[in-house]
């Protein structure tokens, strides 16, 4: 038996001195290069730290941002805001007693005195006296008492609509003449043809200041808006209009009206179109 690759098995590492020699070189080179890194990357944060220092110190110092070149840039416009349209409060006449918006108070008699809408119609609702109004009057109402009655399942009906001034004289004698309970003759709104007293089919608290809490009083106070109509002698606002609550007492003056006065909360037609307050006859 021969062994021919035996001895060679047993030599000692032939590079194992030299192997010891490039270790060493390797960790200097190796220590060389971390040296090297560790330097480099303070001279980076170094130089960040300058320019961030740079940038941050002309807008830190009043000095600096006087003369800073966006102290001085131009200010960027401000936009133009698109106008909000505003509501005409012209289109209307407040005089002419034939205008829907026709404003009649104890300063503001119908003029004509005996004047007498030209387009009157029976309106077709139930009614105690009468439900003579103008057309567009009387359509309105209509739909209103439609659209409550499909609502609450109740029925509304007229208590009082047109007046004449004839029969504007008969109420006011009825009255004792009591300027606190009743419209001198020629100074009612329901001359115009506008104007309409409201109560529900029961008769229940018809006009009387309890109609305020009924189911038809609440509805209209909420809803009458929508179809063109105004709450005319609000509560607590007898200086103005002249009369007691009287919650009752509708007003048609138009849709677009009645939306601007129930958005802009404004509960008068003198306080809107700023017309005198008129307590009392002058
Ligand atoms: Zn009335």
């Amino acid at each position: 038996m021969s062994f021919p690759t035996e001895p060679a098995r047993f030599e000692p590492p032939r590079h194992a001195p030299a192997g010891r020699h490039q270790s060493a070189a390797a960790s200097r080179r190796r220590r060389l290069t971390i040296t090297l890194i560790v330097t480099g990357s303070i001279v980076v944060l170094a130089v960040v730290a300058a320019v961030v220092f740079a940038v941050l110190m002309p807008s830190a110092t009043p000095q600096a941002a006087a003369t800073s070149p966006t102290a001085t840039r131009t200010p960027t416009p401000t936009p133009t805001p698109t106008p909000t349209p505003t509501f005409d409060k012209t289109q209307f006449s407040l005089d002419d007693p034939m205008s829907i918006w026709v404003v009649a108070d104890k300063h503001r008699p119908i003029n004509p005195q005996d004047f007498v809408p030209s387009d009157l119609v029976d309106a077709d609702v139930p009614a105690v006296y009468n439900s003579t109004l103008r057309e567009p009057a009387a359509r309105a109402v209509e739909a209103m008492f439609a659209a409550y009655t499909a609502e609450t399942g109740e029925s509304m009906r007229l208590q009082s609509a047109f007046r004449d001034y004839e029969t504007q004289v008969e109420v006011y004698a009825n009255n004792n003449q009591d300027d606190t309970q009743s419209a001198r003759p020629g100074f009612s709104e329901h001359q115009t043809g506008l104007a309409m007293d409201i109560s529900p089919a029961s008769g229940e608290c018809a006009l009387d200041e309890c109609f305020a809490d009924t189911l038809p009083g609440q509805w209209l106070a909420a809803n009458a808006w929508k179809y063109g109509f105004m709450l005319r002698y609000p509560n607590g606002l007898t200086n103005i209009t002249g009369y007691a609550f009287e919650p009752w007492h509708y007003r048609f003056v138009g849709l677009e009206l009645a939306a601007e006065l129930h958005n802009t909360g404004v509960q008068t037609l003198e306080e809107f179109f700023g017309l005198d307050p008129a307590p009392d006859y002058l």
